[in-house]
């Protein structure tokens, strides 16, 4: 027997009016989703209840763990998902790359993510910065090392005591004034300067120079967040007697596969985005699944979480289509040409809504289809899985896809 577990991202929604008051599963209404939903349909709670809904805490949940017993911070997370280990004494934060407009005092956070900074002059910009002489000394003052990565998202890690850091995700505070979110608890002022300081060298950046010619924000700012200690996770494979790969463009994604002991390649061209390399993501999840002798495959599709955020109605739905297009239709096809029985799990982490742009901890719906009693097709949505029981946890999830 083969697992699949297919996750749109965020992509379970609230119906809206600019859909004809259908939810952005419903105005897709996908042909191949509705043939997984032909299995089982339900509900299942990821985020629980008191905890921040968002990934992180979904996908501890859906690889099986407790997240209200080993969540540390997200930081930690992705630190393992770009393969940066934690000593007991250290601590790891998220630096964005941030646009903050005017100076730096009473400033504010224009862009999060430096306007969508990607690629190699998201390598540049940070790889420059940790090697500015003010800002490098600013990083031995504070015992930090500073992982680079070709994104807006880079790795900080520092020692510290036991003392708080007290921080705010620069998603948070859009288009607000700074000076009200600064670093507070250990090591603010170091971090403080860290940022004013980057905020100083960044600004005529040749990469900004050029980006502000286009017409863009520059990515003139960094931001600390996110904070956390190494996180340890019991092993999937103890735990399910299952081996397994989680094939992800998000480094919170393969962190915790990776810290739970599944395989997480990166595959060329995922990109987290509408425009990532569905056809890689689909052979590396099938590779693993029927050449490599796994038992289970993660296939993780961020776009439709990201679209949320945006506010962007008609990408969310172009992702979904994509979804069911590129991802579980090959998958379906490759798995029946297998000759093996498999079972396919579809769902979202959580829900995140267009109407807020923002995550939201209700259960999930879920779509568990088996190749053995495959039943008739029907539509994969929020309605159809609404008066469904909920399970409890990923972990009752996961026990009911392998039927343990
Ligand atoms: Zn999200």
């Amino acid at each position: 027997m083969k697992y699949m577990l297919i996750v749109g991202d965020g992509m379970a929604d609230e119906r809206i009016e600019a859909l004809g008051r259908k939810t952005p599963l419903e105005c897709v209404n996908g042909q191949h989703m509705a043939r997984v939903a032909g299995g089982e349909l339900g509900r299942v709670r990821t985020c629980p209840t008191g905890m921040p809904p968002g990934s992180d805490v979904a996908f501890l949940s859906l690889l099986g763990h407790n997240p209200k017993a080993c969540y540390r911070g997200r930081s930690p997370l992705e630190a393992a998902g770009e393969e940066v280990s934690l000593a007991e004494d250290e601590v790891s934060f998220r630096m964005n790359l941030a646009t903050i407009s005017g100076s730096y005092e009473g400033g504010v956070m224009a862009s999060y993510n430096g306007d969508g900074i990607d690629g190699e002059d998201a390598r540049a910009i940070a790889s420059d910065l940790v090697k500015a002489p003010e800002f490098a000394g600013l990083m031995d003052k504070a015992k930090m090392r500073i992982t680079v990565t070709p994104t807006f998202r880079h790795i900080a890690v520092v020692k510290a005591d036991d003392e708080p850091f007290e921080l705010t995700p620069p998603h948070d505070i859009a288009g607000r004034v700074i000076d009200a979110y600064q670093p507070k608890g250990q090591k603010a002022a170091l971090l403080r300067a860290l940022q004013e300081t980057a905020h100083r060298v960044l600004e005529n950046h040749p990469v900004n120079l050029r980006r502000k010619e286009e017409g863009r924000m520059p990515a003139n700012a960094v931001w600390f967040w996110g904070a956390g200690r190494a996180t340890v996770l019991q092993s999937f494979e103890e735990q399910f007697g299952k081996k397994g790969t989680a094939v992800s463009a998000v480094p919170l994604v393969r962190g915790i596969a990776w810290l739970s002991g599944l395989r997480a390649p990166r595959v060329p061209g995922a990109t987290g985005a509408l425009d990532t390399n569905y056809a890689g993501k689909v052979e590396a999840a099938l590779k693993a699944l029927l050449d490599e002798g796994d038992d289970f495959a993660l296939l993780h599709l961020e776009a439709p979480d990201d679209l949320s955020h945006l506010g962007d109605t008609a990408g969310k739905v172009e992702s979904i289509r994509r979804l069911d297009e590129r991802m579980v239709k090959p998958v379906l096809a490759a798995l029946e040409a297998s000759g093996e029985d498999f079972r396919i799990l579809l769902m979202p982490d959580h829900y995140t809504l267009l109407s807020t742009q923002t995550h939201d901890g209700r259960p999930v719906p879920y779509a568990l289809y088996d190749s053995r009693c495959p039943g008739m097709p029907r539509p994969f949505c929020e309605a159809a899985c609404a008066d469904r029981p909920v399970l409890e946890s990923g972990v009752d999830l996961l026990k009911k896809l392998f039927e343990l």
